[in-house]
């Protein structure tokens, strides 16, 4: 009987491994279901929000020849007890064989006052919504504050004020911006946020958002008149809601093959994924660690259905990648574990890198047959 493979996401992690199944098990019945028909490029998001354009690339294009149907809506429903998915967009239920969960993740918003009153990059409507707000206040030269000193917050912040000079650009963190990165790292980082006027408030904790305010963990107020919250992301709920295990975040848990501990027809990649190193040390979210993840789950799936077992992922860092505006950024070479080392590249060499993985690993994604998993 045809093997009928369901892959839930579009993203880095979802293409990859519906392209590598497809390549690696040609008779199987493939289907990807995406809310949208073409792919995004996630990691651009903070420069769509700072008013680029951004290129689309459809799905169609992409899966071309590979013979994978493609579905465009959103999963609503996991029936994991008939092994079927419902669909916004469509009248029946998909069955499955195999699901390959793919979700990414979404901004979290658990912190009295975000989801009413702040903006976020974390997907491409957000991110739309939130250049054309800032594309305002820059006319008003207002004050914009980015919550979170992660790559995230760091890549907006840069990107806006590099964008908007007019504008007021704060950026506001628990700890110290890119507190993961090493110390040279973060010296540039403190010279490139001097250069572009971009006023950096540490050990400040927001605890709650209001419409023209954040309120600190300290009693303080900044007043602002908009708010950008990057503190890091959650994951659409949807696993859970199915009785698939999950973690605390709310994370597939996987074994040392992506599948999933309480449902072996259910895999899980990308963000949505609580997949670890050989250590049971986690590893992060990232596009970094979606697309490899994403090719080794479609190679472990094809294995399986030809009656091998699968080796357990092996996987390592190898830098992490910061733009700080078009023409600055960090590339921070790590070690397996994503621990920084002492080397980094900085300024235009450093944007000119990052822009390279960012295209490579869109071109990646969209040729994901082709490449061996690391
Ligand atoms: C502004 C920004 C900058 C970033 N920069 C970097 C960077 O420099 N380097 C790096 O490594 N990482 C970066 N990241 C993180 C990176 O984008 C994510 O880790 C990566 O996209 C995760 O890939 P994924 O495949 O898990 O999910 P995604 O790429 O988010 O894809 C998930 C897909 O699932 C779809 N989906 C969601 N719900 C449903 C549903 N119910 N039914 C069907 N489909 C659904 C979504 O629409 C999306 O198409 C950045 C993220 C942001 C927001």
């Amino acid at each position: 009987m045809t093997q009928h493979i369901v892959v839930i996401g579009a993203g880095y992690s979802g293409l990859a491994a519906a392209l590598r199944a497809a390549r690696r098990l040609p008779d199987a019945r493939i289907t990807l279901i995406n809310p949208r028909a073409y792919f995004v490029e996630r990691v651009r998001l903070h420069q769509l929000a700072a008013g680029q354009r951004l290129r689309r690339y459809p799905l169609s294009d992409i899966l071309g020849t590979a013979g994978i149907e493609l579905v465009v809506g959103s999963v609503r429903t996991i029936d994991t007890e008939r092994r079927e998915v419902t669909v916004d967009s469509l009248d029946t239920p998909v069955p499955y064989d195999t699901l390959v969960y793919a979700l990414g993740s979404v901004a979290d918003t658990s912190t009295p006052g975000v989801a009413e009153h702040a903006a976020t990059v974390a997907g491409p409507a957000e991110a739309q919504a939130l250049r054309d707000k800032v594309a305002t206040m820059a006319r008003q030269e207002g004050t914009l504050t980015v919550v979170g000193g992660g790559l995230t917050g760091i890549e907006t912040a840069a990107e806006v004020a590099e964008t908007y000079p007019g504008l007021g650009v704060r950026l506001v963190t628990d700890t110290e911006p890119g507190a993961g990165l090493s110390e040279r790292g973060r010296a540039h980082l403190r010279r490139v946020f001097d250069r572009l006027g971009v006023e950096v408030r540490t050990d400040a904790k927001v605890v709650e958002v209001h419409s023209d305010a954040v309120e600190l963990a300290d009693g303080n107020t900044m007043t602002t008149d908009l708010v950008v919250w990057a503190t890091g992301f959650g994951v659409p709920d949807l696993a859970a809601r199915s009785g698939i295990t999950v973690d605390s975040a709310g994370r597939i848990v996987v074994d040392d093959t992506l599948r999933s501990v309480s449902h072996p027809d259910v895999y899980a990649v990308g963000d949505s994924a609580a997949a670890h190193h050989p250590d049971g040390s986690p590893l992060r979210m990232a596009c970094a660690t979606a697309l490899p993840l994403g090719r080794y789950a479609g190679d472990v799936i094809a294995a399986r259905a030809h009656g091998r077992s699968p080796r357990p992922l092996r996987f390592r860092y190898f830098f992490q990648c910061l733009s700080l505006g078009r023409d600055d950024g960090v590339i921070q070479f790590v070690d397996a574990h994503d621990r920084p080392r002492e080397r980094v590249l900085t300024g235009r060499l450093a944007a000119r890198v990052k822009e390279a993985v960012v295209r490579g690993a869109t071109f990646t994604a969209r040729r994901s047959g082709l490449y061996p998993s690391r």
